[in-house]
C-alpha cells in the first residue's frame, strides 16, 4: 500500500467497487479497503437484479447467473396471483463470486484492493495540506451538496486498523461505500439518518430441497405475511432458493421479520433444509440530501441509493458507483475539486428523481388494506392477458390513490 491516492474508497461491495473501476480506468490512483476478510461475504442480499440496469454497467459473465427469471408472480393477500409482463427479464446472482468479481475487474482497472482493513475514522486536514485541490465554490451548491464546501476542513484520508494495529492512509478524495451502516458520511457531517418506518428489516434463509420452477419469482404480499413490505421467493437452481421478508421498522417493532419468514417457510416449504440466515437492513429512503461535502462521496447504501419501492439496490448503488467514480476521475484529471458536483446532478438526472416519485408510491401502497391488494389482484386478473403489463398493474391501483396519478403520468408517461 502507498502512503497516498487520489481516491481512497471505503467498503468493497458493488457500490464501492464500481466506483473504483471507472475511477482507476480513466487513471485516478484508487485504494478500497473493505473491513470483512472476504469481499462480499457474508451474502446479506436476496440477489435479485434486471437484466437491463446490470447490463449497462458491466458486461456479465455466466457465472455469476444461478437463475435467469421470465415470470414474476405477484400473491395476493387472499392468494390471487397476478403474472405482468415486466418487458424484460431478470436474474438471480450468485454475490459470492459476482461481489469478487467486482473486486477483480476494479484490480484489473488499476485500483488496489485490501481486506481486514477496518476504517475507523476520517483524518482532518490542515488548510494548507489539502490546498493542491481547488475548493468546491461555497455559493450556488449543485443539488446533492452543501454550501458549506469551505476549503479548510476537508479530509486528508483515513484511519483504519489491520491486524490489530492502527495505520493510516491518505488520499484526496475519499469515498463513503460503506453499506447501509454507513458511518464515513456521518464523520463527515452528513446527515444519513435513515427513518425507522423507511428501513426495511429484512431476514432471508437459503434453504434446499424444494420444487420451484426456476424462472419464476414469487412476491407475496399481505398484512399477515409482510406488513409494509413484502416476502419474496427467488429460486437459485437446482432446488435451492432464497426465501426473505422485508417489512417496515415500523411492523417490526410488534413482530420481528424473521417469525413471519418462519411461519412462511414452515407452510410453504416443509421439507426445506435451511442453510443460510441473514438479517439486514435496507434504507428503502430517498436519497441523502448530501451526496458530496467537500471531498467526501457517498454511494450505494450509504447515500440510500436503494430502489425504495423495490428494496433492491445492487445495480441502483453501482449506477452511483459508476457515476461518483466518473466524476471524481474527472476531477482528479482537472486538479478541480468542484467537478466532484456534477455526480449528485447527474445522479438525480438518472435516477435520484425517479427514486423520490417510486418512495411517494411506496408511502401509499404499504397503505393499502389487504382487501384493496386483494381487490387489484381480482381486477388485474380480469384485464385481458396482453394488458397485464406492470402498468396494468399499477393502472388498477391508481383507482384506489387518485393522488399517485399526477406523480406517475410525469415519471412514466402513462396515458
Ligand atoms: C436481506 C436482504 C435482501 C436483499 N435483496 C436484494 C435483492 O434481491 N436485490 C437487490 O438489488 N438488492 C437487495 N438488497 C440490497 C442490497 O444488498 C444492497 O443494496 C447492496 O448490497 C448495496 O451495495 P453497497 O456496495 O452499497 O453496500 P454493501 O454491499 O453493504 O457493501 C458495503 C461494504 O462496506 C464494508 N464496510 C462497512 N463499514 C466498513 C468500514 N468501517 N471499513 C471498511 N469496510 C467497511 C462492508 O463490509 C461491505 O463489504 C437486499 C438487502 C438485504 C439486507
Amino acid at each position: 500500500m502507498k502512503p497516498r491516492y487520489d481516491v481512497i474508497i471505503v467498503g468493497a461491495g458493488p457500490a464501492g467497487t464500481t466506483c473504483a473501476r471507472y475511477a482507476a480506468a480513466r487513471g485516478a490512483s484508487v485504494l478500497v479497503l473493505e473491513k470483512d476478510r472476504d469481499v462480499g461475504m457474508p451474502v446479506r442480499c436476496g440477489e435479485a437484479v434486471s437484466n437491463r440496469s446490470l447490463e449497462s454497467i458491466v458486461p456479465i459473465d455466466p457465472r455469476w447467473i444461478a437463475a435467469t427469471i421470465k415470470r414474476f408472480r405477484l400473491i395476493s393477500p387472499s392468494g390471487h396471483i397476478v403474472e405482468p409482463d415486466l418487458g424484460g427479464y431478470g436474474y438471480v446472482l450468485e454475490r459470492r463470486i459476482f461481489d469478487y468479481d467486482l473486486a477483480r475487474l476494479a484490480v484489473e482497472a488499476g485500483a488496489e484492493v485490501h481486506t481486514k482493513c477496518y476504517v475507523d475514522d476520517l483524518l482532518r486536514a490542515t488548510p494548507a495540506s489539502h490546498a493542491e485541490g481547488k475548493a468546491i465554490p461555497a455559493t450556488d451548491p449543485a443539488p446533492g451538496t452543501t454550501a458549506d464546501n469551505a476549503q479548510d476542513g476537508a479530509w486528508k484520508g483515513v484511519s483504519y486498523q489491520w491486524k490489530g494495529e492502527r495505520r493510516t492512509v491518505e488520499g484526496r478524495i475519499i469515498v463513503a461505500a460503506d453499506g447501509v451502516e454507513s458511518r464515513v458520511g456521518k464523520w463527515a457531517g452528513i446527515d444519513t439518518t435513515t427513518h425507522m418506518r423507511d428501513m426495511e428489516t429484512c431476514a432471508q434463509m437459503t434453504i434446499s430441497n424444494v420444487d420451484l420452477e426456476d424462472d419464476a419469482c414469487e412476491f407475496y404480499f399481505g398484512n399477515d405475511t409482510a406488513p409494509m413490505g413484502y416476502l419474496w421467493v427467488f429460486p437459485k437452481g437446482h432446488g435451492m432458493a432464497n426465501v426473505g421478508v422485508g417489512i417496515s421498522g415500523m411492523a417490526s417493532k410488534k413482530t420481528a421479520a424473521i417469525r413471519y419468514l418462519r411461519r412462511f417457510i414452515d407452510q410453504r416449504f416443509p421439507d426445506a433444509a435451511v442453510l443460510t440466515t441473514v438479517a439486514g437492513g435496507v434504507p428503502c429512503a430517498t436519497t441523502v440530501g448530501t451526496l458530496v461535502q467537500r471531498n467526501v462521496v457517498l454511494v450505494g447504501d450509504a447515500a440510500h441509493q436503494v430502489n425504495p419501492l423495490s428494496g433492491g439496490g445492487i445495480t441502483s448503488g453501482m449506477i452511483g458507483g459508476k457515476l461518483a467514480g466518473e466524476a471524481i476521475a474527472m476531477a482528479i484529471e482537472k486538479n478541480d475539486l468542484s467537478l466532484l458536483n456534477n455526480y449528485p446532478k447527474q445522479w438525480r438526472k438518472e435516477i435520484g428523481a425517479k427514486h423520490d416519485t417510486y418512495y411517494r408510491m411506496k408511502a401509499a401502497v404499504y397503505k393499502f388494506p389487504d382487501a384493496t391488494l386483494d381487490d387489484i389482484a381480482i381486477n388485474v386478473l380480469k384485464l385481458r392477458e396482453d394488458k397485464r403489463t406492470i402498468w396494468g398493474v399499477f393502472r388498477t391501483a391508481l383507482r384506489h390513490q387518485p393522488a399517485l396519478v399526477w406523480e406517475m403520468v410525469k415519471t412514466f408517461g402513462l396515458k
